[in-house]
């Protein structure tokens, strides 16, 4: 009987599937890295959200593993290429969390065209700032994609569907809506973040990128940190070239850096703490297809 490890928190109902159809389950959601190494070797697989870093070390003494399953999109957490060296398989769950980002990053374009956490703080704060807060509204504003893949192209449908005017930058993806980067960054007053932290994406949007944009644009980031040059965005918030900005990833999470810290309290900033994918339906979704990746390459 195959034997999996859970290390980070997933849907119940999918432990429950697993051990139904056959497997031994055990749950350890709070395992260190030193004791996931001591441990990995007895199971076929172990699964993983962002928690657990499955590094070289963790994988020294690998014994029964088969397969690594990623309950999420990226695979940053594990080093895939030792895991290949080793014959051991990494998979992920790469659709089930596109719905619940693409929502956050219009949920966020909302919160800035209106204000909304900060008038919600003002009013908490005993405050009537009815005067001030003038917003500014969706329909008719042009939405600039970067990365246009599955998250990426659900945003644009919905934001279509709100009435804004959808382009694309995607240099693999063949798709209508794609025009050159900088042709996306003159026109956009809204660009969204939706591509791989890679080499080549690093700092993709900074302070030359920055400076292409319509002044008084707004930046989504909902998808890694690094892709997004932090300091440039601060630079450009407090000059003015951008009005505002919504993060749900940083370079650093949590956020330690004086630099972040600084960026997060700026009234025209909105942040949320990593949690794109964290919606009841995804987290579900995410258990699912973990069930299915365990049936279909271990039992
Ligand atoms: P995807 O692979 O379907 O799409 C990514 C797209 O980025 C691809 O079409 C690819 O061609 C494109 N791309 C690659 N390099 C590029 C470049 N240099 N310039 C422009 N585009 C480039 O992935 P997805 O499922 O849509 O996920 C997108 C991002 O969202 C990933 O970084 C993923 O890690 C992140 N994500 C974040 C959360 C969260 O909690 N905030 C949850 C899920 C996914």
């Amino acid at each position: 009987m195959a034997k999996v490890l859970i290390c980070d928190s997933i849907a119940k109902t999918a432990v429950e599937e697993m051990r139904a159809a056959g497997a031994i389950v055990d749950v350890r959601d709070d395992i260190t890295a030193e004791e996931l190494a001591q441990v990995v070797g007895e199971y076929e697989a172990i699964v993983v959200r962002s928690r657990t870093k499955v590094r070289a070390p963790v994988l020294e003494n690998p014994g029964n593993l088969k397969a690594i399953i990623r309950g999420g999109v990226g695979i940053d957490n594990i080093d895939a290429a030792v895991a290949d060296s080793k014959g051991i398989k990494v998979l992920n769950t790469p659709a089930a969390s596109s719905n619940a980002v693409a929502e956050l990053a219009l949920g966020m374009m909302f919160a800035l065209a209106r204000a909304i956490p900060y008038a919600d703080a003002s009013m908490k704060a005993g405050k009537w700032e009815k005067k001030t807060l003038k917003g500014t509204e969706l329909a008719g504003k042009t939405l600039g994609v970067i990365g246009y893949g599955r998250i990426g192209q659900l945003l644009g449908e919905k934001a279509r569907a709100l009435g804004m005017l959808v382009v694309a930058y995607d240099p693999y993806a063949k798709h209508p809506d794609v025009i050159p980067l900088d042709e996306l960054l003159a026109q956009a007053d809204y660009v969204s973040l939706h591509l791989p932290h890679t080499e080549q994406t690093h700092h993709l949007l900074g302070k030359e990128a920055i400076a292409k944009m319509k002044r008084g644009a707004l930046v989504i980031d909902a998808a890694r940190g690094g892709v997004v040059d932090e300091e440039a965005l601060y630079n450009a918030l407090l000059e003015g070239q951008l009005a505002g900005a919504a993060l749900d990833v940083f370079s650093e999470e949590p956020p330690q850096s004086e630099l972040l810290h600084n960026l997060i309290a700026l009234p025209q900033v909105v942040v949320m703490p990593h949690v794109g994918a964290s919606t009841k339906e995804a987290q579900e979704r995410i258990g699912g297809e973990v069930v299915k990746l365990v049936k279909e390459h271990l039992l």
